[in-house]
């Protein structure tokens, strides 16, 4: 029987995509992992993995569902894993079906020993590289692009250069923060443009920890040390940590995904060189600055759009409530029956508080609009609960093109702000106002120049070449082929 599931979060529409920790010489280097992925946990609920090495041999453990489930307290599997060098990964399927087989750290045993590989991005070029490789008789056992690293990885000619991990990456395009796990070190690596983030922090005890966001850091007891720089390669072994880079540094602009800032990295994680929370207030005042309306309260989509509907109140004097607050017990992913019980289910998961919002005019503010469908759910439950006017408020520009790097987006046809103009927008969302933040404003807000980000899901300028018609959609087959094989 196929199961029905549904996304329960606050912004449905735009799946997150995955988390990265490792740490290398800490005796609870095991615990330390699960407790950074725990907190990296808002960036994929549906596997999780860890993969540990006493120095010698790898172990892996990887299943469906969030971290605290797989590694359930009681069923001694962290136990088992217990080694003093480890990486780990919690998931959302961008290339490559939900399934168990697509959980990560990927393992694999080839002629030089073992290795595990967590990956977070997604390769534009996956595709042809396994259609190069099956026309060679390869066969691989998931659907993700990260299995084609492992069969680059694996071939005898780039086995036998120099550096094989550098020779490589070299053979990769988009977007990939990716970990290493060798039988005695950690390998961390960064692709050129610096799309997603990777940072470095240090415990105490002088232990290194590598992880998508500083929030993993702090969950692990570790201080932060640096960002891992855009096509650097760090190993961290018994001699500590070393660098080097596989493409010419300052040769390529970055073009680090500000959609990070704007919706997925945690609040209190520190990317890019700025703090997450203090970035969305900075954009929320800007907001505020660029569309001003007379209310009664701000009020903010949860969690997401918080931080921002602070700096809009702060900026606009309009006092800021909790008009929705958002139930953190329901599961992200919800078996339901029927459409009426996963309506049901996002209620729960997100409530209006009707004497916030009663007899009110109300600036209600959400980080994105994607499809929009989500959103006029939520703008309907306000209105029903007794709203005299919703102005909404958008603190990023309209999305209008589909992310290859990382970011399940719909497709183009199916994003809201695609084909629409505004009064059509603010129809279909049924508000008295709409107002979305400009691009320019946006980037001002940043505190890189604003040429050090990729902005193609507003913009439509990608940071690498994207051919749409090879590029992310030559996954499908493949997990077409999976899911044929499935019934
Ligand atoms: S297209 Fe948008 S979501 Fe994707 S990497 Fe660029 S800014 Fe981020």
């Amino acid at each position: 029987m196929r199961q029905v599931s549904d996304d329960l979060s606050g912004s449905p529409e735009k799946k997150e995509f995955c988390g990265l920790f490792g740490i290398y010489g800490d005796p609870d280097a095991v615990d330390k992992t699960y407790f950074g992925l725990h907190s990296l946990q808002h960036r994929g609920q549906e596997a999780a993995g860890i993969a540990s090495s006493d120095g010698k041999n790898i172990q892996c453990y990887t299943a469906m569902g969030p971290v605290q489930r797989v590694f359930r307290a009681g069923s001694g599997i962290l136990d088992k894993l217990k080694n003093p060098i480890a990486i780990g990964h919690v998931r959302y399927s961008t290339t490559g079906s939900s399934k168990a087989i697509n959980s990560q750290p990927f393992f694999l045993e080839y002629s030089r020993g073992q290795v595990a590989i967590a990956h977070n991005g997604n390769l534009i070029n996956a595709g042809l590289l396994r259609d190069e490789y099956e026309a060679y008789g390869s066969i691989f056992k998931s659907t993700t692009d990260t299995e084609v690293i492992a069969h680059l990885l694996a071939k005898p000619t780039h086995v036998s250069n120099a550096d094989p991990l550098a020779h490589v990456l070299n053979h990769l395009q988009g977007a990939y923060s990716l970990l290493f796990l060798f039988n005695n070190r950690i390998e961390a690596v960064r692709d050129p443009f610096g799309i997603r983030p990777l940072v470095i922090g240090q415990t105490e005890k002088g232990a290194y920890v590598i992880a998508s966001e500083t929030c993993a850091l702090d969950a692990a007891g570790a201080k932060f040390v640096r960002e891992v720089e855009p096509g650097e390669i760090v190993t961290i072994n018994d001699d500590g940590l070393s660098s080097r880079f596989f493409v010419k540094p300052g040769t390529i602009r970055p073009a680090h995904c500000i959609f990070e800032h704007v919706y997925f990295a945690k609040q209190n994680s520190t990317i890019f060189g700025e703090n997450v929370h203090m970035f969305r207030k900075k954009v929320g005042r800007q907001l505020a600055i660029e569309h001003p309306v007379d209310a009664d309260i701000v009020i903010p989509i949860p969690d997401s759009g918080t931080s921002a509907a602070i700096g809009f109140s702060e900026q606009s004097g309009v006092p800021f409530d909790m008009g929705m607050v958002r139930s953190h017990y329901v599961g992200r992913t919800f078996i339901a029956p029927t459409q009426d019980m996963r309506e049901l289910a996002v209620k729960i998961k997100l409530a209006v508080v009707e004497e916030v919002v009663r007899d009110k005019r109300v600036i209600v503010v959400d980080d994105s609009v994607v499809r929009g469908t989500t959103t006029r759910g939520k703008i309907r439950s306000i209105r029903d609960a007794g709203a005299k006017e919703i102005h909404m408020r958008v603190s990023c520009p309209p999305i209008k093109f589909p992310c290859f790097f990382g970011i399940d987006f719909p497709t183009p046809e199916e994003l809201l702000a695609n084909n629409r103009n505004m009064k059509e927008i603010k129809e279909f969302l049924g508000v008295d106002s709409i107002g979305y933040m400009s691009l320019d404003g946006l980037l001002a807000c940043a505190s890189l120049p604003g040429d050090h980000y990729c902005t193609a899901c507003w913009s439509g300028k990608y940071p690498i070449p994207v051919d749409v018609s090879v590029n992310k959609f030559t996954m499908e087959k493949y997990q077409l082929r999976m899911f044929n094989n499935d019934q």
